[in-house]
């Protein structure tokens, strides 16, 4: 890409006047860079109307991943290059010229409009490696990485299953653990050593590759490995009470007593305190500090902030927050052009309490200090959509509308007759903001917040003269779009054994085989190509008929 030359500065103005000349060619066009090209990202480039912005993408992956199949892929039940799309494959059926550029982004500068990166596949012939790539809007989407709460050894002696290569690892791995403990000169404990296989954490992930696991060992690996089959032990830690929380109870409760018929040996309660080349400490109220050798560890507690992001945040006054905040339109707080999507961000919802004079004031039409039933009808629609938590509220409540709420806070008054003044409306909101939630950090939230990002983008135009989002409270006018909403469609845990879970809206819930039906023609559909889809399929049914594949590779 740039010239050759060592010096940093050098080396940024070189890159800086390649990538702008590549970038030239709709002089008019707004500069759109994607960060990330996971769930999020994937999900804005896919709907974006990419004829309209001058686009550059920038990942240090050139592919799509399809995460939630990854568990699939540790014990070879469909393979790596089956759940992963090209990125250019993506492109290239998009309209207008989309750049992509294999690198990482290490800083971004929200002054200067601009994000530094780094390529990470750049030949070491003296090239440079870093370049400057500036923008009108960046689009934030590069996820999360693996939490591991600084506790020490986990970082060096555990396995994670966050990305594709994680998976071929952890592959490879109980492969070898199996081919260890078979070796001649072995004595039994030695064997023993290396057939146990410890997950952290009880969260879907951690669970779903114990039943992964559970299943290749006992329906592929005991006809291979007759002699050490009855030495595997599969355990998972847990810190909190249950596993799976995020659940219903009774899902939960399923799996729980699931594993313990499939003889997975399930520690809860249990926090892991250390982790060494042969040893895993851990402790409990009851039993204390102890430790145990182990053969594989894989460690799935959950997500942190990437550092990029932690730097990011301390330069626009985010430095004392956990994570990257933006507002119900994915604008991250603070910036200007700037937004954020998926794993990496996180919605701060305003609160009512925080605006009711305003709402007061803007519904009070006639200036009369109280609020009619009429007034207040006509604002109702705007109210809803800036403030979601109100919908939610109404709902816990069973309650059909705001004027039930506020005959609530009233006492006995007719409904047509309610007039309330501040104080009244204050009291009847009161409780209102207990319903913010904040989204999980799921394949499902990125995908919607990414197609609904693009969608704004598309329609920047239109909306700039006649804006379709809800009533200012704080200002005036109207808000350009309307905020994000998510959708709920329920979520799956596969416990093993043609076996899951199926939580769907409404508290639906559905435990057994027909649910792992569902599972396989849910996650079919939702493969970004036909190409995958047809891959994904023809895998399941390999394994159907052969079995999975045991190849240390
Ligand atoms: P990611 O998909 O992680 O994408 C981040 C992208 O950014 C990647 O392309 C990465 O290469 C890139 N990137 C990283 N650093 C940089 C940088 N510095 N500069 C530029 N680019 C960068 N969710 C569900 O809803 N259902 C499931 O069943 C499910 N199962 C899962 C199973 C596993 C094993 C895992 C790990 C996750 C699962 N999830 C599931 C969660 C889901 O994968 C995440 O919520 C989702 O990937 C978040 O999307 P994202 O785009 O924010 O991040
Ligand atoms: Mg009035």
């Amino acid at each position: 890409m740039a010239g050759a030359s060592g010096g940093g500065l050098v080396a940024y103005a070189d890159a800086r006047s390649d990538l702008d000349l590549a970038s030239s060619h709709g002089p008019t066009k707004k500069k759109v860079v994607i960060l990330g090209t996971g769930w999020a990202g994937t999900s804005f480039l896919r709907n974006l109307d990419s004829s309209l912005y001058d686009v550059q993408v920038i990942s240090p992956r050139n592919y799509f991943a399809f995460t939630p199949l990854l568990p699939s892929v540790t014990c070879g039940t469909v393979e790596a290059r089956s759940i992963v799309e090209p990125i250019r494959n993506i492109m290239r059926k998009k309209k207008g010229e989309i750049k992509f550029w294999e690198a990482e982004c290490f800083k971004i500068d929200p002054a200067n409009k601009r994000v530094h990166c780094r390529y990470t596949t750049a030949p070491n012939s003296g090239w440079t490696d870093e370049f400057l790539v500036n923008y009108d809007y960046l689009v934030i989407a590069i996820g999360a990485r693996a939490n591991t709460f600084n506790i020490p050894g986990v970082e060096e002696n555990c396995h994670f299953l966050k990305e594709v290569e994680d998976a071929q690892k952890i592959r490879r791995s109980v492969m070898d653990c199996f081919e260890r403990a078979s070796l001649p000169n072995l004595d039994e404990d030695e064997r023993k050593k290396n057939l146990h296989f410890v997950i952290v954490g009880g969260g879907p992930t951690g669970v779903e590759f114990a039943a992964e696991l559970h299943d290749f060992v006992s329906e592929d690996l005991s006809k291979l490995y007759p002699s050490v089959y009855g030495l595997v032990k599969i355990e998972v830690i847990e810190a909190g009470e249950h596993i799976l929380t995020m659940f219903d109870k009774r899902i939960s409760r399923f799996a729980e007593e699931k594993f313990q018929r499939d003889g997975i040996d399930l520690k809860t309660g249990f926090r892991v305190v250390k982790v060494s080349e042969k040893d895993i400490t851990m402790t409990s109220k009851s039993t204390g500090e102890f430790s145990e050798p182990y053969g594989m560890a894989v460690w799935s507690t959950g997500i942190g902030t990437r550092p990029v992001i932690v730097d990011f945040m301390k330069q626009i006054g985010q430095g004392n927050r956990r994570v990257l905040a933006t507002d119900e339109w994915l604008r991250v707080c603070g910036c200007d052009g700037i937004y954020a999507v998926g794993d990496c961000a996180s919605i701060s919802q305003r609160k009512v309490v925080e605006d009711i004079a305003e709402i007061f004031r803007i519904a009070d039409k006639d200036n009369s200090g109280t609020l009619t039933v009429k007034e207040i009808q006509d604002v109702l629609e705007d109210f809803c959509m800036r403030y979601p938590q109100l919908e939610l509220y109404l709902k816990s409540k069973r309650m059909s509308s705001i004027l039930e709420l506020l005959k609530d806070s009233k006492g006995d008054a007719m409904k047509e007759a309610i007039e309330v003044d501040i104080e009244e409306f204050r009291k009847a909101l009161t409780d209102v903001d207990s319903q913010v939630k904040t989204l999980p950090a799921t394949a499902q939230v990125a995908a919607q917040q990414g197609s609904y990002l693009a969608r704004c983008f598309n329609k920047m135009k239109d909306t700039e003269e006649h804006p379709e989002g809800p009533l200012r409270f704080r200002g005036s006018g109207r808000h350009q779009f309307r905020p994000f909403r998510y959708k709920h469609f329920g979520q799956f845990a596969p416990l093993g054994g043609e076996q899951a879970a199926a939580q769907l809206p409404g508290d639906w819930i559905s435990i057994g085989h027909s649910s792992q039906w569902l599972w396989y023609s849910v996650y079919a559909s939702k493969q970004v190509s036909w190409r995958t889809r047809l891959l994904v399929i023809s895998d399941w049914t390999k394994r159907f008929v052969f079995g999975r594949d045991s190849s240390c590779m």
